[in-house]
This record gives C-alpha cells, structure tokens and sequence, in this order.
C-alpha cells in the first residue's frame, strides 16, 4: 500500500479502518507503526520559515513540541475517523477535552445548559471555575424533549452539552432533536461520547464538538489518560486549537503511542466486552436482589428505543440499583467480597470493576435512584467466572 494510503473500498468496517487508520509505512522506514516522535523544540531551515510556520501553526506545520507532532498527529487522525469528525485535537486527560472546548465556547455573559446526568467533574468546573468567571450554567433533565429544552432557552445560552447516556444514571438523550433545538439559535452542541464510542456517531445526530476520554477503550489497559476533542469543520476546530495551545494543553507522545496501539485491538475488545455486558446484565435482571439494572441496550430501560434508533451497539459499563431494602454498609461489604472486580473508577480496560455509585450522584432536578447503586465494567475475564462471583457476592447479602 502507498504512502498514507486507506483502503478505497465503499466505506471498509470499522476493524479494518482501525487496523490501517494513520499509517505511514514508508515514512516509518516500513515498520508498520508509526514511530514515535518526542521533542520540544524543532528546528526551522531559516528565519522567515519559521515565521511563515508560526501563522500555520494550527494547520500542524510544526513551530514547538506543544503544538503536537506527528504521533500526535497520528492519533488525532485515528480519533477524526472514530467519531466521525474532520478535524481532532488530543488533550492530556478526558477531563480536559472537556474543559478545552466549554472554555473555548463560553464567556463571562454565557449561559450553559448540562445535564442533570452529567460526567461529575464536569459539573464540578461548571458550578466552580466557569460561575466564578461569570458563565452561569443550567442543570437539565437529560430526559427533556425539544420543547421543553426550547422553553429553557434564552437569548445568552452558547452551549448544549450533552451525555448520553449519562453518568452512573445512564438516561438516554434525544440528541437529534436536542441539538435541532440549538441548531435553530446558533449555539454550539458538545456531547460528551465515551460510552458511546463507534456506537453513536456524534456529527451525524447534530453535534458540533465531540468530546472523548480516550483513558477508556482507547487506551484499554488501564495504563493511560487521554482525551479528544473532535469536530466536524475548520472554524470550530480553529478555537478548540487555539484554546487548548492558549492555556498550554499537551499530551504526552509516549501516551498517544500506547494509545495508537490500543485502537488496533479497540474493535473486537469492543465487541467481546459488549456482549459479555449484556449476558451479565441480564443474568443481574434475574436476580431477586436487583431491583433494576440501568442499560440502556435492555428492552426493559426507558432510554431503550433512542439507543434502539441512534446507536449500533454498547460498551460494556451499566449499572445496578439494588432493593431499597439494602443499605449502604451492605452493598459495600457486597463490593468488598468480589474477587475479580476490582474497586475503583474509570472503565474501558481489559478488567472488570464494581463501584458504589450513590456518593457520587449529585442531582439538581432529577430525582435520586431508588436504592443503592453499584457501576460495573465488564472487563475481558470469562463470564461465566464473572456471574460466579457476582452470584456468590448476591447469595452473601442478608435475606
Ligand atoms: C472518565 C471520563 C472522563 C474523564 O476522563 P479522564 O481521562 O479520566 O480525565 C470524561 N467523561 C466521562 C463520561 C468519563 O467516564
């Protein structure tokens, strides 16, 4: 294949995009990865080139190590083709893929509107950095239709953020007819696309800036933190650019190698974690303990039919809600007792993790879950060992 070639077939599936994405046989000397390039400074063949590079500095004509360099580059190619963006900016963390663009879109004066179910640290930066620079935020109902989204709207509202489905709560979101409804008043849609990663194609249902913490499947071995920032034209992508270089974002090019690797396995990781998620979750719905399980791939989840309708498939985190009858002390000696699911946060790696969830809700209009709440990620372990464990944690419960 030449230089920088992709397969021309009508659109190739997305494990064959993902095996070929950004590869340069012949500039990596004909490894079949691309090398790995770090650096800060780099050098200009003369004075008036390196002005000339400077204006183009964006355009990845590179002047310095923070404009990114090519395994950077690499990445961002690799990501623009996931979601389905033209352009893609990487960041050091998920968190700040979510900051670069609130902050690149919002100013003193603004209105924000979140959902209730939003990403936790997010609205952490909404009700505490961005109040104190004066952007005022507004909590939603993630479950809103367009009209009472429209009722909500006022003339200095910039930006619909959107999560769906949403964290630890998992409601689904009418993304279409939500960002329709910003569309129409010429702000800026974001959604926050994790879970939904290749599943939801974000600039196909209307949004114009794709967030990613590619920490998770990405990575996929619990070894990294990255974010992306993505967007689908040359005039939205020019502010997050010049946003994330104007506050000195970067991410590691050691960071963004291991994370070109994890894409190439990312495909079947995905599919085999998504269907031992299901078997899990639905061996969970027939538990007498579990009072309702929170995936939105169920027939049984209110937000099914919009997954149904917008998404090709799921990741493999959920949650559970347990009986009101158990209390916290008692889902968490459960949680205690699992062998092979870990404590602790983030997901998308090739193990499986339980973590209580209910400390970590905070809801402004929504109300709070019926019980106590556990978030699992289903890792890459077997799953009848996986059930085994869950079953032996649930029989221990008290009767
Ligand atoms: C983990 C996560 C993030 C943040 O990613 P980090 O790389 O851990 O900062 C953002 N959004 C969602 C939905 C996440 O689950």
């Amino acid at each position: 294949m030449p230089d920088d070639a992709t397969p021309k077939a009508a659109k190739p599936g997305f494990a064959t995009r993902m095996s070929h994405a950004a590869r340069a046989p012949i500039r990596s000397l004909g490894f079949v990865n691309p090398p790995l390039h770090r650096g800060s400074t780099v050098l200009a063949p003369s004075c008036e080139a390196r002005r000339e590079n400077a204006k183009r500095r964006f355009e990845r004509v590179m002047t310095y190590g923070t404009q990114g360099g090519p395994t950077h580059y690499a990445l961002e190619d690799v990501v623009a083709e996931i979601e389905g963006g033209t352009h893609c900016t990487i960041t050091g963390t998920g968190l700040a893929a979510v900051a670069v663009p609130l902050l690149a879109f919002l100013k003193a004066g603004d209105r924000c509107l979140m959902p209730d179910s939003v990403y936790g640290p997010a609205r952490g930066l909404a009700e505490g950095m961005m109040a104190g620079w004066g952007i005022e935020t507004t909590f939603y109902d993630p479950t809103i239709d367009a009209a009472a989204l429209e009722a909500l709207w006022t003339p200095n509202t910039r930006v619909l953020y959107l999560e769906s489905p949403g964290s630890h709560t998992f409601e689904m979101q009418d993304v279409p007819a939500l960002t329709a409804v910003a569309r129409r008043h010429g702000a800026v849609s974001m959604i926050d696309n994790t879970w939904g990663i290749h599943h939801f194609q974000p600039f196909a249902k209307g949004c114009d800036v794709s967030i990613q913490a590619l920490t998770k499947y990405v990575g996929g071995h619990s070894d990294i933190l990255l974010g992306s920032v993505t967007v689908a034209d040359e005039a939205h992508h020019l502010k997050v650019r010049g946003a994330a270089s104007a506050m000195g974002h970067y991410a590691s090019p050691d960071d963004c190698w291991l994370a070109l690797r994890g894409v190439r396995t990312m495909p079947v990781r995905l599919k085999e974690q998504e269907a031992a998620a299901f078997e899990v979750a639905r061996w969970l719905q027939g538990r007498p303990e579990i009072a309702r399980v929170l995936h939105p791939g169920l027939p049984e989840d209110p937000g099914h039919a919009i997954w149904k309708r917008d998404f090709t498939g799921a990741c493999s985190l959920f949650g559970i809600v347990f009986q009101p009858r158990y209390t916290e002390a008692e889902v968490f000696a459960f949680v205690d007792g699992l062998e092979l699911f870990g404590i602790g946060a983030s997901w998308g790696g090739y193990e499986s993790l339980a973590l209580p969830t209910n400390a970590g809700i905070s809801r402004a209009v929504t109300p709070p879950l019926p019980g106590q709440a556990v978030r699992l990620h289903i890792g890459l372990e077997a799953v009848p060992d996986l059930v085994a464990d869950l079953a032996a944690g649930l029989d221990r419960l008290p009767r």
